[in-house]
């Protein structure tokens, strides 16, 4: 049955086992599917099909996934997720700096790729000043923005202006991996960009006032080598 208004996903891999794994799922969920094995037809089908996902595999036999990210950029913010092999950990962060959404890394099960791709194509919480209602919550975590107020079970937790900060970034991408450089980038400015021992300072701070086990936490994530994720429901 043609389903006029799923969603369209374009999937650019040169594996076919993968290409197939992703066929079946995705047609199962109700997914529209469209595929390219190479680059050069993934970017000539986004131009033309305009997808509403990229599904991207960073090694292609034509050109690097990392490339083809920066070229879909310059044009479309089509969300972008990015699969990666075991020992492409710099072409991920890369790809992710380059403005891709998120990541997965190979071999990835169903319930992962369909989490990451609702989260991938779920609009931005809306923060802009004046917008009626803007309070992110995910299980006991609770950050109104309009009153710059963070709750955890209901009891106040008070932030420092560097730690609201980054709870901000988070929240703003909430589901979605942030790397290290971004919220660098974003809370200190572009010159603290390759400062890491602030966030995993700020970081380790954020957890002892917000999660109940800071070394086993349940809402600031850590994504190994690459950065942080915000956990949402
Ligand atoms: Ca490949």
């Amino acid at each position: 049955m043609d389903k006029p208004n799923a969603s369209m996903v374009l999937v650019i891999e040169d594996d076919s086992q993968i290409r197939r794994f992703l066929h079946a799922t995705l047609v199962d969920n109700d997914y529209r599917y469209l595929e390219a094995a190479t680059a050069q037809e993934g970017l000539r089908l986004v131009a033309t099909q305009h997808p509403d996902l990229i599904i991207l595999d960073l090694g292609l036999p034509d050109l690097d996934g990392l490339e083809v990210t920066r070229r879909i950029r310059e044009w479309s913010s089509t969300p972008i997720i990015v699969l990666s092999a075991r020992n492409q950990e710099r072409d991920k962060v890369d790809a992710l700096d380059a403005g891709a959404d998120d990541y997965l890394t190979k071999p990835f099960g169903t319930a992962e790729l369909l989490a990451r791709m609702r989260v991938a194509t779920r609009h931005a919480i809306q923060i802009t000043q004046g917008s009626d209602n803007p309070i992110f919550t995910t299980g006991g975590l609770r950050v109104d923005i309009a009153h710059r107020q963070v709750f955890v079970d209901e009891t106040e937790i008070h932030l420092t202006p560097i730690e609201y900060k980054i709870m901000l970034v988070l929240v703003q991408h909430a589901g979605k991996v942030v790397t290290r450089k971004h919220l660098l980038h974003d809370v200190w400015g572009p010159a603290y960009e390759d400062e890491m021992h602030y966030l995993r300072v700020y970081m380790g701070q954020l957890r002892r006032k917000l999660e109940s086990e800071p070394t086993r936490p349940r809402y600031l994530l850590t994504e190994p080598g690459v950065g942080y994720r915000l956990k949402v429901d």
